[in-house]
């Protein structure tokens, strides 16, 4: 992105797999705002609690100070000082997240949001779609399979679990591309409420 607009708002995505450099993306393009001495606050969720608290962390160790979110709202209310939002795994944040960026872009904010587009099924990731329909720059970032070395869009679950999310579960994931890709297997057919017991409840 060359031109930047001016009085107005906007709203940037960066979206891709595990390991394709996303976070890295987004601490580049707040640190270049802070070097301009815009007024840049950062957010992620709290369920991202890999290798440290309260600041974003790359895969390469790249950190950059940042405030713990338990709700998209609570994005909105401490951003109202900032010229430049950055929110990183905004994955994370529930369909809330479209309103809080959209309200800040609204207002004047430039907010650059970095989250997973698929999860490891390879389906797409709430509310990421979301976000990219509303967003006036979108960039995806794409890892190498290991695997072959083809540009890679899927994060591969390389352990057994059915989890949506392992949170700091590093070792679990690995890059791979459209061929080396290998959904999970479909859940075995669980018994529905009718097929189960019935037991006394109250209600
Ligand atoms: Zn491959």
């Amino acid at each position: 992105m060359h031109h930047f607009p001016h009085n107005t708002g906007w709203i940037e995505v960066i979206c891709g797999p595990m390991f394709s450099g996303k976070t890295e993306e987004l601490i580049r393009r707040l640190v270049r705002a802070q070097i301009a001495k815009l007024k840049v606050e950062i957010f992620k969720p709290r369920i991202d609690a890999r290798y440290a608290k309260d600041e974003i962390v790359s895969h390469s160790r790249l950190t950059i100070p940042s405030q713990l979110v338990d709700s998209a709202w609570e994005i909105y209310e401490h951003a109202q000082d900032a010229q430049v939002i950055g929110v990183d795994e905004a994955q994370f944040l529930g369909p809330e997240i479209v309103d809080v960026v959209q309200k800040l872009a609204d207002s004047g904010k430039r907010v650059i949001c970095a989250g997973l587009d698929t999860d490891y099924r390879g389906i797409p990731f709430d509310p990421i779609p979301q976000l990219l329909a509303v967003a006036e720059y979108i960039d995806k970032t794409l890892a190498i399979c290991v695997r072959c070395g083809n540009p890679a869009k899927h994060t591969q679950r390389v352990v057994a679990s059915r989890d949506l999310v392992l949170v700091g579960a590093y070792d679990a994931y690995e890059p791979r591309c459209r061929n080396c890709f290998v959904p999970p297997e479909p859940l075995p057919d669980t018994p529905s409420q009718e097929q189960l017991p019935l037991t006394s409840s109250k209600g």
